[in-house]
């Protein structure tokens, strides 16, 4: 294939070439902190996707080695938000199950006069660390002997001590250039109960010194994850390499994290809505997780084509929400059946028309499949207020006193008179059936410029609608603060009239409503009380220019 590679792919094709490697194994490593946003699937997207494209292996597994902030509604809403992207792991694994993995493996380093128990205060040991200019100072405690850390270390599992009492640190180099180097802490006393081990320790690994092992562990060959892990990445070939792992040794790769304009991209933040009931949960509609996303009405293949079409980088950069939007557009487009909504009614009375018919109306003129729907018309119908001019202005298409529009799926119109109240609004319009002019058999010789949606009136159904914006506006005069960027008028509850067909509507079924924009049935949503939410607009304000 003559498909261009990425730089991941370009390593794994050198490893694969030089036998290094022969399977391909990778490896998706939430914490369960939080539910799994849009960034994430970038990282899903890579990993899975070099599974499929090597035939190779993926293992889902929860990076829960730190006790406090983890819970299990977040493993159960994040297996459910991968298998809802299109990705089946191979292994379901926990790191917590690897405690004792890594308590063997911390015990082999000291054996090896590799790592030493020490009593100073996390305080001390940050100003003993030098700087990028000054090499650290070394610790006192970084003579002891093989059996004095051994017996330290085995107390500090067993609760002798305190909560930050005693550490393990790594004995690497306090000189190097590299301050993850200097005798980094692999192992702590924390007195916390663990969701998974319970009370079983009281001393947790750090994550610079589990994560290798995990990976290790698991046989994982390239262990992919975003920049900020660079620097780490010296101390993460040290702990794999001590600790005496059989090869190929994993090898971690690094690629610049998805950053998107006007989109948190952090658990924290985005924990910190749910809980202050800013939003209405983690699967808000406007949240950018993947189960808001979802609830969002974003098929799960346009994301998987964002994350195609931006690719994988070494530099950090941030695309625009718009191009995600346009990706989520381009699938609806060729997907999303087409059906009449009307959100500012004013009705329109056909004084020749008496009968009651049922229209065949196509769904979608760009599906591989032309199906049709039908559509009650009869006398009494809505059209969108804002589809009428009393004054138009010039070259207005649509209906206006004594002009002709094409109902959509239906007949031509003329409007002979617009009843007005005592103010002078428009109340009700009434208009006539262009003999011969149904849709599809138009004989009636007139022309039409403008085509609009409508509904009618007996038979339509009355939902609310949920207008969506970017949780956050854009930044303004350099505040970038997301307190004060909250969009108080990202949701807006409209109510609106829509044709009888989506009486039928499946939560999660997805629509465009005619020349309006694209909404979906929300997943709660209830036949006594259907709720629609906006997915996107149908114009593209994506500038690819730019
Ligand atoms: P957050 O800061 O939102 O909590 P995190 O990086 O701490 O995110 P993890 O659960 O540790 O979240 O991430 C799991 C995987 O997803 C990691 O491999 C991480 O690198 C990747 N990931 C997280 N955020 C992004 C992002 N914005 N772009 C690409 N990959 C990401
Ligand atoms: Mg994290």
């Amino acid at each position: 294939m003559s498909e261009s590679k990425n730089f991941i792919e370009e390593i794994i094709d050198g490893d694969l070439a030089s036998g290094k490697v022969s399977t391909v194994y990778t490896r998706f490593p939430p914490e369960p902190n939080g539910y799994l946003h849009i960034g994430h699937a970038k990282s899903l997207c890579i990993n899975f996707g070099i599974k499929s494209k090597y035939n190779g292996k993926c293992n889902l597994r929860f990076d829960d080695t730190n006790p406090s902030k983890e819970d299990t509604e977040y493993v159960e809403s994040i297996k459910s938000d991968i298998a809802w992207l299109g990705f089946s792991w191979d292994k379901l694994l926990f790191a917590s199950d690897y405690f004792d993995v890594m308590f063997d493996c911390a015990v082999k380093l000291i054996k090896k006069g590799m790592a030493y128990v020490s009593d100073e205060s996390a305080e001390e040991i940050k100003q003993r660390r030098g700087t990028l200019y000054e090499a650290g100072t070394e610790s006192p405690y970084r003579g002891r002997s093989v059996e004095e850390n051994l017996r330290l270390f085995y107390e500090m599992r067993d609760g002798v001590y305190s909560d930050g009492s005693k550490v393990l640190r790594a004995k690497i180099d306090m000189a190097s250039p590299n301050l993850n180097m200097r005798d980094p802490v692999i192992y702590r006393v924390l007195h916390a109960t663990h969701h998974n081990t319970g009370d079983k320790w009281c001393i947790y690994p750090m994550y610079d010194f589990a994560h290798p092992i995990e990976d290790a562990y698991e046989g994982i060959t390239h262990s992919i994850c975003t920049l900020e892990f660079e620097d780490h990445r010296p101390l993460y070939d040290w702990v794999v390499r001590a600790c005496d792992f059989p090869e190929p040794l994993p090898q971690q790769i690094e690629f610049a994290r998805l950053n998107i304009t006007n989109t948190i991209m952090s658990k924290r933040y985005l924990k910190k809505l749910v809980d202050e009931g800013k939003v209405l949960g983690w699967d808000d509609p406007r949240m950018p997780t993947l189960s808001g996303l979802r609830r969002r009405g974003y098929p799960p293949e346009a994301l998987r084509d964002f994350c195609e079409r931006i690719g994988v980088s070494k530099a950090n950069s941030e695309v625009q929400e718009s191009y995600l939007q346009s990706c989520v557009r381009d699938n609806l487009n060729r997907t999303a059946n087409r059906v009449m909504a009307v959100f500012d009614p004013l009705k329109v009375v056909l004084t020749n028309y008496d009968g009651r018919e049922e229209l065949q109306v196509e769904n979608n003129g760009n599906a591989e499949e032309i199906t049709y729907r039908s559509v009650p018309f009869s006398k009494e119908l809505f059209i969108d207020r804002s589809d009428f001019a009393l004054v138009p202005p010039p070259k207005y298409y649509r209906l206006k006193l004594d002009g002709y529009v094409r109902l959509k799926g239906a007949y031509i119109i003329h409007c002979d008179e617009a009843v007005t109240d005592d103010d002078g609004n428009v109340v009700q319009l009434n208009c006539s059936v262009v003999p011969n002019s149904k849709s599809g058999e138009d004989t009636s010789g007139i022309k039409v410029k403008g085509v609009i949606q409508w509904v009618d009136a007996e038979t339509c159904i009355d939902v609310t609608v949920r207008k969506l914006q970017s949780l956050l506006t854009d930044v303004v005069d350099g505040v970038t603060d997301f307190n004060e960027r909250f969009n108080e008028q990202s949701m807006q509850i409209v109510p609106a009239k829509v044709e009888q067909s989506l009486s039928t509507a499946q939560a999660e079924d997805r629509f465009q409503f005619m020349r309006v924009g694209y909404y979906v049935l929300d997943r709660y949503s209830t036949p006594d009380k259907p709720i629609f939410n906006e997915i996107v607009s149908l114009k593209d304000s994506f500038n690819g220019a730019k």
